[in-house]
């Protein structure tokens, strides 16, 4: 068996592939050359597997996509509360090179240029390193390859910044820019040049979609308040006056640029990456929204729609040992807010008959911390009741519940070996 994956995306670019839609971002003289019938699409799962397919080996300038990386690197490095005070997170309505500034006199948020020039100069400064070659570096981590700068990109964006030039001025005007406005957006445009392709995109996604770690390597690479700021960012600015649109239509935080690129990210999940030059009136691709859109909608992605949570964290509960006196819970799935709350109900209703309860971890796939702190808070519940608590924990997830309250819980290996040694119990 293939899986149907690839012939699901290449169906979904086949249909998109009649519509001549929109013009290339000519403000770029470099981009006016770009060929307008790419098309690409890729699909990263949150176990950093990658599908893709149509052009999906030709590179082409990150633009505006850079935004939230560069935020992302600098929040890592400088904190949330230090980032906030120069650029604040209110979508604008506004086009993406608006020179504007919020009431408080920052710019409004960081995916517009205002912003995303202030981000860039927050990068702190390592010797004889520019801010864009730090952003080069970092992006490549992501990436898992070495990304290059498009010079002639960068060039010819560098010749026409004039509406860069003058946000970057009016920046340094209310001391935003504490240093030459040029050089800072000269920075910032060379970070609008590195080269990726829809497979680095959705990599690079992958880690904001992973919580902040490299699903390849396994590596953090970003905290997950980090990651949380910047997609919940992406959700209301990303897509600049069509902020709205995108998020009753779609629903995945994404981030689009010039030359044509599209990244979604759904935490948890997926990012995709669509790759068509033609833009719209906003400077979003047009077919690269047409994708997004029937991938949301075919494969049920929109945020609001929120996935029922799993309400089966008590796969099974059985009384066995002698005379019954073991009670036992397998669980199953994920232990979050909504699953904890379920599961401690369902163990309020034992009997305080100091009997042994057992529960088996071994199939739970991931613990959130309120889970734990709920569960473990459960326990000692349990215990204060009279029960002994007998654990299934072969991969030790909870690990300090031996210590919680400095009580002794047993932990066991597997089910079977617990009831076994305790079925004369
Ligand atoms: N380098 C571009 C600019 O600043 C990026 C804009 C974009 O991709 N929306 O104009």
């Amino acid at each position: 068996m293939k899986t149907p994956l690839p012939d699901y995306l290449a169906h979904v670019i086949d249909a998109c592939d009649t519509d001549n839609r929109g013009n290339l971002a000519d403000y770029i003289p470099e981009l006016a050359n770009a060929n307008p019938n790419r098309l690409a699409l890729a699909l990263s799962t949150v176990d950093g597997e990658i599908y893709s397919v149509g052009d999906d080996e030709i590179e082409f300038t990150i633009q505006s996509m850079s935004k939230p990386f560069t935020y992302a690197y600098v929040l890592q490095q400088l904190g949330i509360d230090a980032v906030l005070e120069k650029v604040g997170v209110e979508p604008s309505g506004e086009a993406f090179n608006e020179i504007s500034l919020g009431k408080d006199r920052r710019p409004k948020n960081p995916m517009i240029n205002s912003g995303a020039i202030t981000t860039h100069s927050l990068i702190p400064p390592k010797e004889d390193v520019s801010g864009a070659e730090i952003l080069r570096q970092f992006m490549s981590e992501l990436a898992g390859r070495e990304l290059q700068f498009d010079d002639a990109v960068y060039e010819s964006e560098v010749k026409t910044a004039y509406r860069n030039l003058s946000i970057g001025y009016m920046l340094r005007t209310v001391g935003i820019l504490e240093s030459n406005p040029v050089d800072i957006v000269n920075g910032y445009i060379r970070q609008c040049a590195i080269l990726v392709t829809v497979k680095d995109l959705v990599r690079m996604g992958s880690v904001f979609a992973n919580g902040g770690v490299d699903p390849k390597t396994g590596k953090r690479l970003l905290n997950r308040a980090v990651v949380r700021q910047v997609l919940s960012v992406m959700m209301s600015c990303g897509m600049y006056d069509a902020a709205g649109d995108w998020l009753t239509t779609v629903g995945i935080p994404a981030k689009s640029g010039v030359a044509g690129g599209i990244l979604g990210v759904l935490p948890g999940q997926v990012s995709i990456a669509a790759f068509s030059p033609r833009l719209d009136e906003h400077g979003n691709s047009v077919r690269g929204i047409d994708i997004m859109e029937r991938l949301s909608r075919d494969m049920g992605l929109h945020l609001m729609e929120g996935t029922p949570s799993a309400q089966t964290i008590v796969q099974s509960h059985y009384r066995t040992g002698k005379d019954a006196s073991l009670s036992v819970y397998v669980l199953r799935g994920v232990l979050k807010f909504t699953e904890a709350e379920m599961l401690l109900r369902t163990l309020q209703c034992e009997p305080d008959d100091n009997s042994s309860i057992v529960i088996d971890l071994s199939q739970i796939s991931l613990i959130h911390d309120v889970g734990k702190r709920m569960f473990l808070e459960g326990i000692d519940r349990l215990i204060d009741d009279g029960h002994s608590l007998l654990l299934v924990d072969p991969e030790q997830r909870l690990d300090n519940a031996r210590t919680h309250k400095d009580r002794v819980l047993h932990v066991y290996q597997n089910l079977e070996d617990l009831i076994e040694k305790h079925k004369e119990l």
